[in-house]
């Protein structure tokens, strides 16, 4: 067994571990699927749990629905290390399904498809959820069938900039119909009554519960995505009189902007409450394009008009997307600084590490890998591994200052 087999093995023991368990923590958590059915998707979800740690690892049924409230890795089968499953809970503390599953999810599921790749010829692990393409792949895909990179950047700005809003102005959008398949209605998950809100950052449609503290019940409306909840993203409302459309008012008070590079391109929600909009006629992305095209596409697209503003070259998704943003400084051959820019959103850098490895660095040729300013926290980890694979690790507000000092022109 080579070195990406075996840790395709592990990681795939993983995933199939973490799917079951999400899968359950999903059915435990949702109140408003029957009790018949939610036991017969909990007990669904045992099987597969069995099934992937093996004949060597019993688990009660009884035993498996407590561990659901822990740590994530106490279902992992004795020798496996936890690694990105560390300190992951399914459930939050209120009760509630744990959205930043969907991203662990999505992250392993792309690091172990790199994996098979690289082993070609090894064993697959769980073959059919791992070919089965995902949507943003999709419209890549769909976006590339034209050939030409205006159209290519063009749409691909359209998925960013307008992942959510009425029928009548995707129409204007002019994209391909096999991309505008990826809008779709509103998700019951996103409506309080007939009203959806956008998330002031992202503009796609944000999650809507209601809880309850004795006969009291409150709305809460947040992002999707965490760093943008902890930029303030996330409201709360009185449930209104019937057919009224509720209030949102901000859940905490917004960050302050930092200081420094990373103040650039920091997302300001103060002062940006969303209004409650009618769900009727309005359409979203898929969950998939939005968190992985849309969600690091704001930041690609603020780098780049960034650098734009302060006078430099700078090119977006270059041949139709070997990377995300071709930067160009001096313009004797002599005194030409070029950045090939990458940018990963990952929220788990372990495994956005291990992709980085499988792929031996950067799989487009870039040689800066870029996080988002709100990912500082994973460049310790990121660094020790690009340096193996000669590639350059920052984050945005860092990149942006860089390239300004090598222009000598000034960034924040
Ligand atoms: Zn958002």
């Amino acid at each position: 067994m080579n070195d990406a087999s075996s840790s395709m093995g592990e990681t795939g023991v993983r995933y199939r571990v973490m799917t079951a368990a999400a899968m359950a923590a999903h059915a435990l958590t949702d109140t408003e699927q029957s009790a018949d059915s939610r036991l017969q998707t909990l007990m669904d979800a045992h099987g597969r749990m069995l099934a992937a740690r093996g004949p060597h690892s019993p688990l009660t049924f009884s035993a498996f629905r407590d561990l659901l409230r822990q740590d994530l890795s106490l279902l992992l089968p004795d020798g496996v290390p936890a690694e990105e499953m560390e300190n992951v809970c399914l459930i939050t503390p209120d009760g509630q399904f744990d959205d930043d599953l969907y991203d662990l999810e999505q992250e392993q599921r792309l690091v172990m498809r790199t994996l098979a790749k690289a082993a070609r010829g090894g064993r697959p692990v769980n073959g059919d959820a791992l070919e089965a393409e995902m949507d943003q792949e999709k419209v890549y895909m769909a976006l590339k069938k034209r050939l030409n990179q205006t159209d290519y950047v063009a749409g691909r700005s359209a998925l960013i900039q307008y992942p959510a809003g009425p029928v009548s102005r995707l129409r204007k959008l002019n994209l391909p119909s096999t991309v505008a398949d990826f809008y779709h209605p509103i998700e019951h998950a996103s409506i309080y009554d007939r009203w959806w809100f956008a998330c002031p950052i992202c503009r796609w449609p944000m999650k809507v519960t209601i809880t309850r503290a004795g006969t009291r019940k409150t709305g809460n409306v947040q992002c999707f995505h965490r760093p943008h909840r902890t930029m303030g993203a996330a409201y709360h409302f009185k449930i209104p009189g019937t057919g009224r459309p509720p209030t949102l008012i901000p859940a905490a008070s917004a960050p302050p902007v930092p200081s420094g590079n990373a103040s650039v391109l920091f997302a300001d929600t103060r002062g940006a409450v969303p209004d409650p909009i009618p769900a009727e006629n309005h359409v979203a992305l898929t969950r998939g394009v939005w968190r992985w095209t849309t969600v690091p596409g704001l930041v690609e697209i603020d780098l780049h008009k960034a650098l734009e503003a302060r006078g430099l070259r700078s090119v977006l998704w270059p041949d139709l997307d070997a990377y995300d943003l071709h930067v160009e400084v001096g313009t004797a051959a002599s005194s030409k600084t070029v950045f090939r820019i990458d940018l990963k959103d990952y929220s788990n850098a372990i495994l956005l590490a291990k992709k980085i490895r499988a792929d031996e660095g950067d799989a487009g040729g870039a040689d800066w890998l870029v996080v988002p300013d709100y990912r500082a926290a994973s460049l310790p980890l990121l660094s020790s591994v690009c340096k193996e694979f000669g590639l350059n690790v920052a984050t945005a507000g860092d990149i942006g200052a860089l390239v300004c000092e090598k222009a000598g022109v000034s960034w924040a």
